[in-house]
């Protein structure tokens, strides 16, 4: 490892994994834990649990667990190395040059690479679209009413239709045809020997990242064809479900909140009618990644889509996403245009400010949005519309809040406030027994069913070991008797070895045992799960004696299947007779908890 561990420890201390898991998903608290759907496993009830004492997650779904860095690592699908910089700049914790830094200086260069080949690209473009060639792309942006001012501040340009004038362009500029095929702007053909353009015949729109450099691009055709909009594939610095085209100038105005639109014209557009504060998506489905580039900028957020019912569905996929991500929501639906571009040049600043400021809240939108399933003078359907209203208001945490919308409901439907909100509690009392007995099943489940596939031993030792390490690392008393008996090398897997060595050398150095301690050690998630695992899933003894009871019996076990296990690979006929008594003690091993 690079790093010590007490700048590990410090990068911890910096990023409460609490803190850092809402920033990905709502947690409750229950007790002395905090519960949200697991990230990692589909589920409806919440099995996610995060321990703020110990620092430490765990899913009793899918069995997923470990400290602050196994939770980046497993987000954001990276490794060690990278989830300690992204907690270190999270928590404003200084990293040291790490000694081997070939690996991320030679990640550092090629990223840079790529990105002179995007500007060197964006400079082609724009000279195409400046010049005799660039007429009909001109043409086409004058009649969408893009300026040429916001065209260059915009740094759009034109791919004509030559299959390889960028390639040989950024062949003489001396990139290689490997760089230049990784950048995504260039493709190999069928036989692998020649290359050609990805982009022609189509208005380029430069995408940037948060910093403002150019990482990708877009392209509108200009005639006919299809697709009508073409983005760059996903390569090392994009990626079209984390960056959205503007959010870099965006950024830059600080903004309270921030319109999202859908398409490339529409924030352009926006932006030249003086609204600063826009980002497109790139055309697909709201995601996480999204949400956290957003949260970046602001986190309050004006969903603004197309006034169509594919625009609908878009809003309502992507409310939980950003709703989830810790983001205010609101929504702004364009009326009478099919989109904001055509909306602001019809109708003009004012009455599109005004329709922004008009944006309703989410559950509003989403009440709307159910209310249109329904006809309100049919008693069935009133019904059906109350107690979906109630359902998705069950959602609203804020009390005063809850009551707007009750009150609202009520006089659309005429049913009476109370009703409403007897359905609501109601509602949230069903999902909070669900989700106890669920999370008390799945708990059982996983005592009950060795959850690790990897490790197919017998029910009981496995779960033998886990208990007795927990006792031992949670209670140094009962360690110092149990540790008479029984040594790490008598446990049955690696892991658990690994484990009992590490917590027999801090308990003799009287050092408090956490559980982020004990899973710094473990390089691969998988470890690091199942040392997590040892902690989260723990037996509560109703008392002592039932605690000697079971303690007596899991070190039988465990010592029994190490005897065993020599036995059955030795030869030497003295070592088994040796072993032979050895088992015959087991019977009057008695350990003590002194009370
Ligand atoms: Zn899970």
């Amino acid at each position: 490892m690079f790093y010590s561990d007490e700048l590990l420890d410090e990068i911890r201390l910096q990023n409460d994994i609490v803190s850092v898991v809402s920033e990905y998903l709502p947690l409750k608290q229950k007790g002395g834990s905090y519960f949200g759907l697991c990230p990692f496993h589909s589920e409806s009830t919440p099995s996610f649990s995060v321990n703020a004492d110990k620092q430490f997650y765990y899913c009793f779904g899918c069995g997923a667990g470990g400290d602050v860095f196994t939770f980046i690592m497993q987000m954001e699908n990276c490794s060690f190395l990278e989830a300690i910089e992204t907690l270190a700049k999270r928590g404003g914790v200084k990293l040291p040059e790490p000694k081997n830094a070939e690996f991320f200086l030679e990640k550092e260069r090629l990223n840079n690479k790529l990105i002179e080949i995007h500007r060197q690209a964006g400079l082609f473009y724009y000279s195409a679209l400046q010049d005799n060639k660039g007429e009909i792309a001109r043409k086409y942006l004058e009649k969408r009413q893009i300026s040429p001012k916001i065209q260059k501040k915009f740094g759009l340009g034109f791919s004509d239709n030559s299959r390889n004038s960028l390639y040989l362009y950024l062949k003489d500029k001396g990139f290689s045809n490997d760089e230049m095929v990784l950048s995504g702007l260039i493709m190999r053909d069928k036989n692998g020997n020649g290359f050609y353009d990805r982009f022609y015949n189509r208005i380029m729109f430069p995408i940037f990242d948060l910093n403002g450099k150019p990482i990708a691009f877009g392209g509108r055709i200009i005639s006919s064809g299809e697709p009508k909009y073409l983005n760059s594939p996903e390569t090392p610095i994009f990626s079209k479900s984390r960056n959205l085209f503007g959010l870099n100038l965006a950024k830059k105005e600080r903004p309270s909140e921030i319109i999202i639109v859908e398409g490339y014209m529409d924030m352009i557009s926006l932006y030249q009618a003086g609204f600063h504060n826009v980002a497109a998506s790139l055309g697909t489905a709201f995601n996480k990644e999204h949400a956290n580039s957003i949260k970046k900028v602001s986190s309050n957020v004006i969903l603004l889509f197309d006034s169509d019912e594919a625009g609908e569905r878009a809003v309502l996929r992507a409310i939980p996403v950003l709703i989830s991500s810790g983001i205010n929501v609101r929504i702004c639906q364009v009326t009478n245009a099919k989109d904001p571009d055509e909306f602001i040049k019809t109708y003009g600043v004012k009455e599109f400010a005004k329709l922004i400021y008009n944006s309703l809240d989410h559950i509003s939108f989403q009440i709307n949005c159910i209310k249109k399933n329904y006809n309100l003078n049919n008693p069935d359907h009133k019904i059906k519309f109350t107690s979906e209203a109630a359902n998705l208001l069950s959602s609203v945490e804020n009390t005063i809040e809850r009551d707007v919308f009750i009150k609202n409901v009520s006089s659309l439907t005429g049913v009476s406030e109370d009703a409403i909100k007897t359905e609501i509690n109601k509602t949230i009392s069903r999902q909070e027994k669900n989700f106890m007995t669920e999370a008390e099943k799945k708990r059982l489940k996983i005592r009950n069913d060795n959850i690790s596939s990897a490790i197919k031993k017998s029910k009981g030792l496995i779960e033998a070991q886990r208990d007795i390490l927990y006792i031992c690392a949670s209670y140094p008393d009962i360690f110092k008797e149990i540790k008479k008996f029984l040594s790490p090398f008598e446990f049955s897997e690696d892991i658990y070895k690994k484990m009992a060595t590490i917590i027999y050398e801090l308990n003799e150095k009287d050092e408090k045992i956490l559980p982020t301690k004990l899973i710094q050690n473990f390089d691969t998630i998988e470890d690091q799960r199942l040392a997590t695992e040892v902690f989260a899933v723990n037996i509560k003894y109703n008392n002592l004696e039932d605690m000697e009871k079971a303690i007596n019996s899991e070190v039988v076990l465990i010592k029994q299947s190490y005897i065993n296990s020599v036995s059955s690979s030795s030869s030497d006929i003295n070592e088994i007779n040796n072993l032979i008594s050895e088992i015959s003690k087991l019977k009057n091993l008695d350990i003590k908890i002194k009370k």
